[in-house]
């Protein structure tokens, strides 16, 4: 579904990504490891056409992406759920989903989305005419994740969801992404720093240390890892 072929990214002078290459398949949750600063983030922005690569190939189901604009790559079907959150804080929960299905006019559609949505999660029902930037931490959370689906994704590009969590609530979180795959097929490209969580999550991994790609496995395979376990797990 997804190929990265020697992408590289700067920002300015400094080059972020060193030839990345990874695959990911339909179906599939790959998460992406690695310490604070290894270029996760940068991976994610460079796939959704945010901070575009200097060089290298994105093929999204065979398609070249790699250069188009943001816009015009949430339409083929990627959409992101950026690095804290960054709802709408003044907008209300049904405007902020409005939002996320901006590029979309089939109405009827949109409509048994956010009942999917709502059915997902209770407490964004609840609080649909209150102001996002009102919900908690873990609701917000919700709320960025059910805004990136309001465009009906093919792929999911998910960033560092249980950032600043309490662990229940990431636990539900990561319950529902794991959902999200399995009822809907949507395809999940998860980077985390809980490597834990992520390797317990996601099928396959792949491990990220100063720009460069220097493992990649199933993701029972990382987790027995002696080096995976010293570096990322704390065992
Ligand atoms: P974190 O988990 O802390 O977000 P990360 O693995 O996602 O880390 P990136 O945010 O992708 O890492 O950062 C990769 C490298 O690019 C780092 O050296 C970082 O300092 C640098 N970088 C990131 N954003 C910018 C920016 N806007 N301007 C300059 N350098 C940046």
């Amino acid at each position: 579904m997804l190929e990265l072929q020697n992408v590289e990214t700067f920002y300015g002078n400094i080059q972020a990504l060193k030839s990345i290459s990874l695959e990911i398949a339909q179906g599939e949750i790959v998460t992406l490891i690695g310490a604070n600063g290894a270029g996760k983030s940068t991976t994610l922005m460079s796939i959704s056409g945010i901070v575009p690569p200097r060089s290298g190939v994105i093929l999204f189901e065979g398609q070249p992406i790699q250069g188009m604009p943001p816009n015009a790559i949430v339409s083929m079907g990627i959409s992101q759920v950026p690095e804290g959150r960054r709802i709408f804080p003044y907008l209300t929960v049904l405007e902020n989903l409005d939002m996320g299905a901006f590029l979309r006019d089939d109405k009827p559609e949109i409509k048994t989305d956010l009942d999917y949505i709502f059915e997902l999660f209770p407490i964004l029902a609840e609080r649909r005419h209150q102001a996002g930037g009102t919900l908690s931490g873990g609701e917000q959370q919700m709320l960025a994740i059910s805004r990136a689906l309001m465009a009906r994704p093919r792929l999911l590009l998910l960033d560092e969801p249980s950032l600043g969590l309490a662990p229940l609530v990431v636990k539900r979180i990561f319950e529902i992404v794991k959902k999200i795959n399995s009822e809907n097929n949507t395809t999940v490209f998860l980077v985390e720093q809980n490597a834990n969580l992520a390797l317990k999550t996601a099928h396959r991994g792949y491990v990220m240390e100063n720009g460069r790609i220097i493992m990649a496995d199933a993701a029972d395979k990382l987790m027995v890892n002696e080096d995976v376990r010293k570096a990322y797990l704390g065992i």
